[in-house]
């Protein structure tokens, strides 16, 4: 055996002895995935000793493991001599690893944040890889805990954070009670939706917190143009949606287009930065052969989609040989 490798196996030993405490798993596989290394982490984990899993095929021992997609990270690995990451929010775990940590009950099997690195031989060849398995289960319970107690209180809530309009949840309730006052009363109402153009450019160029500005600018605008019997809400990121109610279809127009224009003419300060937008508007009149709120809904929503097709800064009334 010349000096190389000689320092090769020093080198695995070296690592293996300082790693064996460390509190994540640590595993070192070579071009044709056999296990050069298996920490302790991994053999209590695994209920796999190291003895018994050096010198075998990683995918004949783990044959749950996602062999096509891992194989070919690791050949992006080895061939581009680049550490790669697969997040727990990519994939909740590489190793299904019971979790020790049964806090809530809600999660079954240990999520793992795992890092895989090139490893180079003194030579600068890279014929191995190094996979570090990191238990994030703590974190994933976390975060995962608190996304499900904000969508709750989003939904108790029947106002949007960001805007102060009602939220989509509500907004689309008021839509559905409109359309069943209509069948009882026919009486007149008008829906339009409206999305701001080119948003993205905005985010892009000024960044989110300009875009946010703009969203809540436009909300605002909205809101002070319709009327307070109007439900108006937030419809999504850019996306707003209003309820006139009483307002037949060619007034809708003249509010709809009044509304454009206000838009067009609105100067939003950002910093040193004078922004303006446009928005599409589509317009719906409520009508006794609409079967649905939902009808109701995505005629408004056709009408922006021509409203966009058309060239943006528009308002189009659906009409039905459309
Ligand atoms: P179009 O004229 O076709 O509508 O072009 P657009 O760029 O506006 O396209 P689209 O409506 O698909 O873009 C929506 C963008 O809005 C994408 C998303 O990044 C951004 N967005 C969604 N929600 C928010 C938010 O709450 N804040 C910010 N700043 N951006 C958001
Ligand atoms: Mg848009
Ligand atoms: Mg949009």
């Amino acid at each position: 055996m010349n000096a190389t490798a000689n320092q090769d196996i020093n080198d695995i030993h070296w690592i293996l002895g300082l790693l064996q405490n460390f509190e994540a798993g640590l595993i070192v596989i070579d071009r044709d995935n056999t296990i050069c290394l298996w920490n302790d982490f991994m053999e209590n984990h695994s209920g796999i000793a190291a003895s018994k899993a050096t010198n075998q095929k990683l995918f004949s021992l783990f044959p749950e493991l996602p062999e096509h997609w891992l194989t070919k990270k690791m050949q992006g690995v080895l061939l581009l001599n680049n550490t790669a990451y697969i997040s727990w929010e990519q994939k909740p775990y590489l190793f299904q690893f019971k979790s020790h940590r049964p806090i809530t009950g809600s999660a079954p099997y240990m999520y793992q944040n795992v890092t895989l690195i090139p490893l180079s031989s003194p030579t600068g060849q890279v014929d191995h890889i190094g996979m570090l398995i990191y238990d994030v289960t703590d974190n994933a319970v976390a975060q995962q805990a608190l996304q499900a107690a904000n969508k709750r209180l989003q939904s108790l809530s029947r106002v949007d954070g960001l805007t102060g309009l009602y939220n989509r949840a509500y907004w689309q309730e008021c839509l559905k009670k409109e359309f069943a006052r209509f069948g009882r009363l026919q009486a007149a109402s008008s829906l339009i939706i409206l999305d701001i153009d080119h948003f993205k450019r905005v985010n892009d160029t000024y960044g989110h917190q300009a875009g946010d500005i703009v969203i809540q600018t436009i909300a605002n605008i909205l809101q002070q143009q319709a009327r307070k019997t109007d439900f108006v809400g937030r419809y999504g990121g850019e996306e707003y949606g209003a309820i006139l109610v009483g307002t037949h279809g060619a007034n809708a127009m003249i509010f709809a287009e009044r509304l454009r224009s206000a838009v067009e003419a609105s100067v939003i300060d950002y910093g040193d930065h004078q922004l303006s937008v446009t928005i599409s508007i589509g317009l719906s009149e409520i009508r006794l052969d609409q079967s649905t709120e939902t009808q109701w809904l995505e005629e408004a929503d056709q009408a922006l989609y021509k409203s966009k097709q058309n060239g943006r800064n528009q308002v189009t009334l659906f009409q039905r040989d459309q």
